[in-house]
């Protein structure tokens, strides 16, 4: 399969930000911006408190609903987490796992993260799962490994199947929020890095198959020369999609 046979995916993280009727307007600004779009597939990915209301905006549309992490049971006594049949019961197709922020400031391991992408799965959610490297192992030249762990120990006992609900996110931490953006070359090398890792591991029906989406300061401006590149597939914004014409942008950049 070719890049031309992947629909783009183009997602916004809304991270911790916005109250709901603040969610609610966002949702409702992007909607028209976005109308008739069907060259890609868009996501927005608002707090948990604003997931309902959005999901009832989105509603008829074009754009779909994802969560920003949950966990690996169903209910019980697990306070302060949300379980995946909750983020399909409250109208996510989608959730976001493995987060940079997750890992970094949450502790959240590959063996950890691998269960729940396992459990997200099980349940009948779509995952974008997110990999990157931190400056320091760019620079000190381990990046390759780092890559290779997240997507090895990350993916472990996914069979053919999952694939099809499955996208990977490469964000490079020293991009995320920072402003400074990989250059179509970095990302270009690290997309076809993790694709040729997911062939190894998982055969080459499933890598020419899996999207995998570039995050790290992706803005209107640099978004057509980053999709351009052969193995970037579409996007996961944070920044950029706080505001419905700047995510609505990047959409039509990829389109
Ligand atoms: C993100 O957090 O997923 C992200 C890519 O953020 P930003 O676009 O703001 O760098």
């Amino acid at each position: 399969m070719s890049k031309t046979t992947r629909k783009p995916l183009v997602a916004g993280n809304w991270k911790m930000n916005k109250m709901v009727g603040e969610s609610v307007d966002l949702a409702a600004a992007l909607k028209p911006l976005v109308a008739g779009i069907d060259g890609a597939d868009i996501v927005v990915c608002p707090v948990y408190t604003a997931l309902y209301a959005v999901g009832e905006v989105l509603k008829g549309s074009n754009v779909e609903l994802g969560a920003q992490n949950c966990y690996v049971k169903e209910s019980g006594a697990y306070t302060g987490e949300i379980s995946p049949q909750m983020l399909l019961d409250a109208g996510c197709q989608w959730t976001i796992i493995g987060h940079s922020e997750r890992r970094e400031y949450f502790g959240e391991s590959d063996a950890f993260l691998n269960e729940k992408l396992t459990f997200a799965l099980g349940a009948g959610l779509k995952v974008m799962f997110c990999i990157g490297e931190t400056l320091e192992e760019r620079e000190g030249g381990t990046m390759n490994e780092v890559l290779t762990r997240q997507v090895v120990e990350g993916l472990k006992g996914l069979q053919e199947g999952d694939f099809a609900s499955v996208a990977i996110a490469y964000e490079p931490v020293w991009a995320i929020g920072t402003g400074v953006v990989a250059t179509p070359e970095q990302a270009q090398e690290a997309h076809a890095f993790i694709r040729s890792l997911v062939q190894e591991n998982f055969g080459e029906v499933v890598a020419s198959a899996l999207r995998i989406q570039y995050g790290g300061s992706a803005k209107p401006g640099n978004a057509g020369e980053l999709i351009s590149q052969p193995d970037v597939d579409g996007f996961l914004v944070g920044g950029a999609a706080l505001k419905a014409d700047s995510f609505a942008d990047i959409v039509k950049a990829v389109v």
